[in-house]
């Protein structure tokens, strides 16, 4: 379990690194310079040095750092440490995290009011920490945690719905569900509850920040694929929000295959600073905070 959850935070930040150089690109721009983009090089809008990721993995780091000082998921706590982690200028951020924050920093209410139209995937994207932090909690406590990191930035109920799925993913992959099951037991309710997830008939390409199309892309990916190289070199080579696409099938599939097949050229160009930061937060979560040393 440990290993699992290891290579989900890994994979979290490979996906992000390797998708960050076409995000924003089209199917046929990225094939037009690189034929398939399988490799982790930088470049890209940000012009990122190879390795280097992005907010979807730093704020994750940031939410598991308030996650580990103050023992438990506490919006406060997380609001804190996002608002820190932008006074530090990150190399991206969302429109709807900025407003979320400016707003925290304005009224110290950890939660923006509630809005239909805030369902960008910035706060499923960084929903790990949690997933790892609740393991063992009840289903219900699970998404209230959710709910709290998320409400910093995003109050919506499709970004809920997608966050809590995740999250519930994740902790299912590392008890050791196999696609299928991660398919019945969590994919198939979000879809009954929320139609507009239905991916299977989906468009395969662009996918945008709306937290439908990114779960859409990354599902499509990850239950046509049978190893996380070949779902992240599928689900970013469809461009739009390709890092956190990347990032989201990456914690997806890194909890389902396991460490040992994380792509070694991949784990050799990451950042260093960073995988050891995932890593560390892994263990330190699932055993100090999730109670992984009971399971
Ligand atoms: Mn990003
Ligand atoms: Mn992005």
């Amino acid at each position: 379990m440990e290993s699992r959850a290891v290579a989900a935070y890994l994979g979290l930040a490979l996906g992000d690194a390797l998708g960050a150089t076409v995000e924003f690109m089209t199917p046929r721009e990225i094939a037009a310079h690189y034929q398939v983009h399988d490799t982790i090089r930088g470049g890209g809008w940000l012009r990122l040095k190879p390795g280097q990721v992005t907010d979807d993995t730093t704020m994750a780091l940031a939410l598991g750092g308030a996650i580990l000082q103050t023992g438990r998921v506490d919006a406060r706590a997380a609001a804190r440490a996002f608002d820190g982690w932008m006074r530090a200028r990150p190399v991206d951020i969302g429109n709807t995290v900025r407003r979320g924050l400016l707003h925290f920093r304005t009224t110290g209410i950890p939660e923006t009011a509630s809005s239909e139209h805030d369902a960008g995937n910035g706060a499923a994207m960084r929903v790990l920490p949690v997933a790892l932090a609740t393991l063992g909690q009840s289903e219900t406590q699970v998404r209230a945690a959710c709910r709290a990191q998320a409400h910093v930035t995003h109050n919506n109920a499709l970004s809920d719905a997608a966050t809590e799925c995740l999250a519930l993913m994740v902790q299912d992959a590392l008890h050791g569900a196999d696609k299928a099951q991660l398919l019945q037991r969590h994919v198939v309710p979000l879809i009954r509850q929320h139609p507009e997830f239905e991916f299977r008939s989906a468009p395969r390409s662009n996918p945008s920040g709306y937290v439908v199309e990114t779960l859409q892309a990354v599902f499509q990916a990850f239950f046509a694929t049978q190893n996380i190289r070949e779902c992240l070199i599928d689900v970013v080579n469809r461009g739009g929000d390709a890092d956190t696409t990347g990032a989201i099938a990456g914690m997806l599939a890194g909890a389902l295959y396991g460490q040992d097949a994380l792509p070694k050229a991949w784990l050799n160009t990451l950042d260093s600073g960073i995988s050891q930061a995932c890593e560390a937060q892994a263990r330190a979560l699932l055993l100090e905070i999730g109670g992984g040393s009971k399971a």
